[in-house]
């Protein structure tokens, strides 16, 4: 069993975009972070992407209004953003309170600063396989950590868990793709899908995101697949300061044994989203015209 190294391969990343950042003379990407609230998983996220994009030489301005903004309100500061010639990419940190319509928000940012790439016409240029647009950043990251391991999905069945807008929809297309390194047979599965394990036993690459702790169990797991755990889950742990740990959707302490190789949570597929909402910005960065 081999194990992808998210921490690792987003870093190699990073060092491409610093790299990239030092040698442009003027104005430096910046990307406009917008956590609306104090969810505390929001809250860690929003200040990860800030250290990061400050790590590759990026600029970032995060905006924190309260819970109790309105949807009219969130509108005229995304409204701002995008007019605004000094912000490169504009990321409004999902979950959104209850009283805001998140898809709405997602396509009032422009496409071409959509850099977490949820705005329908991004989602559309997916499915076009039009590269141009800017691909959601979960789904972009699992397609670049299955790449730099060397897995070609080129014969195989690639069975998504969960059909999210964030991250299985997306991940399913991008893997359908008729290009190298995906063109896979693609099964989507989610909580209506009767014989679920039916479907993950066939799996060569099975990429779970549904949500549910440790969920994947090793009778779920066809020995030598490639296993890509999507999930993020806090669960109750005394022995931790926080009181809590992570896990990932899969069992890993069952299911790694089978694998051929397999994600790690933390420092699987997370690092990588941050990774890629950064090499997103640059690309809006370098679209403006910028250097
Ligand atoms: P959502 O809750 O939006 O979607 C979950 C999907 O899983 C739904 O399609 C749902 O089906 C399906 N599902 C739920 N339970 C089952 C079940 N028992 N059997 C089959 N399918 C099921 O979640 P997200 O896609 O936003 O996130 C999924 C996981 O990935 C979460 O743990 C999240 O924290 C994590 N995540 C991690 C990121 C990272 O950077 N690593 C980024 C984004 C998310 P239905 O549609 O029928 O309801």
């Amino acid at each position: 069993m081999e194990l992808i190294d998210g921490n690792h391969i987003a870093a190699a990343i990073a060092a491409e975009l610093k790299a990239e950042i030092a040698a442009a003379p003027g104005r430096k990407p910046c990307i406009a972070l917008v956590r609306v609230g104090e969810d505390p998983a929001s809250v860690s996220y929003v200040k990860k992407k800030e250290k990061t994009a400050a790590e590759i030489g990026a600029v970032s301005r995060v905006i924190l209004p309260p819970v109790t903004i309105s949807q009219a309100e969130l509108f005229a500061l995304i409204d701002s953003l995008n007019a605004d010639a000094t912000v490169d990419g504009i990321l409004v940190q999902s979950p959104l309170p209850k009283h805001i319509d998140e898809v709405a928000v997602f396509r009032r940012v422009a496409p071409e600063k959509d850099v977490d790439g949820f705005n329908t016409v991004n989602l559309g240029k997916v499915a076009q396989e039009d590269e141009t647009g800017f691909v959601a950043c979960t789904p972009a990251g699992i397609m670049e950590l299955l790449r730099r391991s060397g897995v070609d999905l080129k014969g195989k069945h690639v069975v998504v868990l969960g059909r999210s807008l964030i991250v299985g929809k997306p991940v399913a297309l991008l893997a359908l793709q008729k290009r190298a390194g995906a063109n896979g047979t693609v099964t989507i599965c989610h909580s209506g899908t009767a014989n679920l394990p039916v479907f993950t036993r066939s799996a060569d690459v099975l990429i779970a995101a549904i949500g549910r702790p440790e969920f994947v169990t090793a009778d779920m797991v066809k020995p030598g697949a490639v296993v890509i755990d999507v999930g993020i889950n806090r669960v109750a742990d005394a022995s931790k300061k926080t009181g809590y740990k992570l896990v990932g959707d899969v069992h890993f302490e069952s299911v790694a044994p089978l694998c051929a190789k397999i994600t790690p949570v933390p420092g699987g597929v997370g690092p990588m989203t941050v990774a890629m909402l950064l090499q997103n910005t640059v690309k809006a960065w370098r679209g403006r015209g910028v250097r």
